[in-house]
């Protein structure tokens, strides 16, 4: 079984513009489950490590692009349990030269590091990755595993996430959570209170979202807001990197430049355009993420951009 290192808290944030706007703001601190199976994946890989123990598989095998959280956690947590695991990688030309994509890329050095094996695919073959011909080719060459789909949403990961709230999160009348796959936000919206509300931040440009979510839940209190995905999946401007520090110093809230970092930007967006009626009470997810944070560093000094902190 996967042991979470610490307990999730709720940190409260405190500024004048909430004082202004009588608005109180926690954050749930899931980011400190676990140094290495942070967050939201923690929570999604929980019961299938069980299954796949409790079924006599000893691999894993999932999917993911070059910076996944996915990818860490799962490494991290086939290594805490002795499991074997498997990632399949989006972008064939990372396997050109291993060695100096392990060392250029924090995510897939980690994920070696913890021993996962990885395998390589085009990005046009990654996209027939739920295609039973690409399954079986994969069952040829590593022999039998454990399937997790790519970013870990199924209906146990979904189990997983039904655990994030507690009863004392009743008191909130708002739910905040970052969305990639949906996983996270249907085990939110799925525990969620008739007078809580769940607002989900898709982290992509893309509209595939509703069906993916209702799959998973039978309640329709909640709602996506789409506006602060800044262009596209991993996108980022000058404007979050300074967000995302001002609220590290400010706060001492370490947020993830791809999910977190984005939803806590919309959430200060929308309490300064009165979105929130006077005395709300948000409760916002920190889905953990943080490992992404040196991948994204490479990238912004590249770009000549200041770095995260
Ligand atoms: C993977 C991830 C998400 C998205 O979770 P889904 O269940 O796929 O919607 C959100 N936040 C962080 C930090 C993540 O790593």
């Amino acid at each position: 079984m996967l042991k979470p290192q610490q307990q999730a808290y709720n940190q409260q944030l405190n500024d004048c513009l909430l004082r202004k706007k009588e608005i109180t703001l926690f954050v749930k601190r899931e980011d400190l489950l676990h140094k290495h199976v942070s967050g939201n994946k923690f929570r999604k890989l929980y019961y299938n490590v069980i299954e796949a123990r409790n079924k006599g598989y000893n691999t894993l095998l999932t999917f993911g692009g070059a910076y996944s959280n996915h990818i860490a956690a799962t490494a991290a947590a086939g290594k805490e349990l002795g499991i074997k695991t498997i990632g399949v990688i989006r972008g064939d030309e990372l396997g050109e030269n291993l060695k100096r994509t392990l060392h250029e890329n924090p995510t897939l050095g980690f994920a070696v590091s913890q021993g996962m094996r990885l395998h390589f695919v085009s990005r046009k073959a990654y996209r027939l990755k739920t295609k039973p011909d690409f399954i079986a080719n994969l069952f040829q060459l590593f022999g039998k595993f454990y399937l997790v789909p790519e970013g870990g949403t199924n209906a146990l990961a979904v189990k997983g996430t039904e655990e994030i709230l507690t009863p004392e999160d009743d008191a909130f009348d708002y739910i905040c959570s970052a969305i990639g796959t949906g996983g996270t936000i249907a085990g939110l919206i799925n525990t969620a209170k008739p007078h809580q509300k769940v607002l989900g931040f898709p982290a992509l440009k893309e509209n595939f979202l509703h069906n993916n979510i209702s799959k998973y839940t039978h309640s329709d209190n909640w709602e996506l807001i789409r506006d602060y995905h800044f262009g596209g999946f991993a996108k980022i401007d000058q404007k979050l990197v300074d967000f995302i520090n001002m609220v590290n110093r400010l706060h001492n809230l370490p947020l993830d430049p791809i999910y977190t970092g984005k939803m806590l930007y919309g959430i200060i967006d929308l309490i300064k355009k009165d979105y929130f009626p006077k005395g709300s009470k948000i409760l916002a997810i920190h889905t953990g993420g943080l490992q992404g944070k040196d991948g994204m560093n490479i990238r912004l000094k590249k770009k000549r951009m200041p770095l995260l902190i």
